[in-house]
């Protein structure tokens, strides 16, 4: 089914879980670490045994207010921590401490590019803390296993007011969340680990309306991709219900990715009840405005600033400088490679085409590429300095994907310098040209083209290694030196 996007709107508000990365967790000193053996990382604290007090931990705070600070968000000077009580098997507690009532950080908002590409600002409700519960492992065979190894990793969770309209608009909301998480260094915002998890809740309305529909809340996505999917489906089939005269029912589903739809969950697994209330094992968190200005001053550079600083200092044109500041990541391998050369320009091409194009068909992050900045950038003056061509540049590079290996080496073992020496030159172009007089008469007749040919002559002769400059210049004067 087409959705009819001029009767129905959309209203999509999300809930983002973002796994901090602290050495140490919430509100003990357990390790973090992701992979430990299972059941390692844990502590009488962690496992919720009677009589133990939590201390929160001071990064967990930090975190969250470069968070708030980046999302425009009043940092609320007094928060307190409330207990959310359900039964789980790996919430051996019996409840995650969290916020509900006076989180850390409220009333923000970014910016994205909506669906219509203007300027769209999403309003962020409240940021607050919160610690993880484990993970329950279901074996095939049929029974469970628990690991509470990631019971009390600190979290954030990142709400929006239903600002949202459109699918697409929510995939752009995340992958700026991202962005900002990964700049700031509190999250790795790897989806598929699990480190960023998302929520969706959405609801459908006629147009022009005012009041919000009944909504679903939309589990179980992996990746940005599924939000985007799951949340297609999920409005296509709420306005079928609704074209069709039935009720939105208000329910939480999960998403099959394999399927392609959503289910809903069994219903026992929904009743929310959680009976929050203060933890009164934990003091009200405080941060003054000394302690804010602090965390404000260790703020690393935003994507923004980046942006900008890299059109000034690389005098990169905004498009470059907009793909290579998606990721710190990348922008940081940019940055090294211009440590090492100062063909800026050159580098940026280097990383939009080749790497970027090696990174996405290998679905691997710049951190696994196999190239080095360093090596990169040796290439590149390969290239300026006149010592190889562009061509094989392209060779060189294949072969340092194979072997990380420095180009300088390569390209002296492989002897693939540029032959950029006249008179050897000449003496290829004559030798091309006495083998080739139907082409030299076609070029005396006027078919300019022909020259085209002649140059693939004398790259095919030279392996690709003469200088392309010189072959055209040289050529143009020997083949002239035919005409009568
Ligand atoms: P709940 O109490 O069910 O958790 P909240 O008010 O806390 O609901 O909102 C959770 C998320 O759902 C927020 O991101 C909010 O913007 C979004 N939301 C609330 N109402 C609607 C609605 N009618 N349609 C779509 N999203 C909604
Ligand atoms: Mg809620
Ligand atoms: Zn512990």
């Amino acid at each position: 089914m087409q959705i009819n996007n001029n009767k129905y709107e959309a209203v999509i508000g999300l809930e983002v879980h973002a796994q901090l990365l602290t050495e140490t967790k919430a509100f003990c000193s357990c390790s973090t670490k992701f992979g430990s053996l299972p059941n390692s990382n844990v502590c009488p604290v962690c496992l919720g045994h009677p009589g133990v007090l939590p201390v929160l931990n001071k990064k967990v705070v930090e975190f969250t207010v470069l968070m708030g600070l980046s999302t425009n968000c009043r940092i609320n000077k007094h928060s307190i921590f409330a207990r959310k009580n359900y039964f789980y098997p790996d919430l051996p507690k019996g409840y995650q401490i969290s916020q509900y009532e006076e989180p850390i950080c409220e009333n923000g908002f970014i910016e994205v590019v909506g669906s219509d590409k203007s300027i769209k600002k999403i309003r962020i409700k409240r940021i607050h803390m919160e610690e993880d519960a484990g993970k329950s492992i279901h074996e095939q065979s049929g029974y469970t296993l628990v690991d509470v190894n990631r019971c009390g990793v600190p979290l954030i969770e990142i709400v929006t007011e239903p600002d949202i309209n459109t699918p697409e608009e929510a995939y752009q909301y995340l992958v700026k969340i991202k962005q900002i998480v990964q700049y700031l260094g509190i999250c790795d915002g790897n989806m598929e680990e699990g480190s960023l998890r998302c929520d969706a809740n959405v609801s459908v309305r006629l147009k022009g309306e005012n009041k919000l529909g009944t909504k679903t809340e939309i589990k179980n996505m992996n990746s940005f991709k599924n939000v985007e999917r799951a949340l297609n489906f999920e409005i296509e089939r709420q306005i079928s219900l609704i074209e069709d005269g039935e009720e939105i029912i208000q329910q939480t589903l999960l998403w099959d990715a394999d399927l392609n739809e959503a289910f809903p969950m069994r219903s026992k697994e929904e009743a929310h009840d959680y009976r929050y209330f203060p933890d009164p094992d934990l003091l009200p968190v405080v941060v003054d405005e000394k302690w804010i200005e602090l965390i404000s001053a260790s703020m690393p550079e935003l994507p923004e600033t980046k942006f900008k600083r890299f059109l000034t200092q690389y005098s990169l044109p905004e498009y470059d400088a907009d793909i290579l500041t998606q990721q710190k990541s990348i922008a940081d391998y940019f940055e090294q490679i211009c440590t090492i050369t100062q063909d800026f320009k050159s580098a940026s091409n280097w990383i939009m085409t080749d790497v970027l194009g090696y990174i996405n068909e290998h679905k691997i992050e710049i951190e696994a590429f196999p190239v080095s900045a360093e090596n990169l950038g040796r290439l590149i003056n390969l290239i300026s300095n006149g010592t190889i061509s562009s061509k094989i540049a392209k060779e060189v590079f294949s072969i340092m994907i194979g072997s990380n290996q420095n180009p300088e080496v390569i390209v002296k073992e492989k002897n693939l310098v540029q032959i950029s020496d006249e008179g050897e030159l000449v003496k290829i172009i004559r030798n091309v040209l006495t083998k080739n007089q139907n082409q030299i008469e076609e070029y005396l007749s006027g078919k300019d083209k022909v020259l085209g040919f002649f140059v693939g002559q004398i790259m095919k002769e030279t392996k690709g290694k003469a200088n392309p400059q010189l072959v055209n210049q040289l050529l143009k004067t020997e083949i002239e030196k035919f005409r009568k």
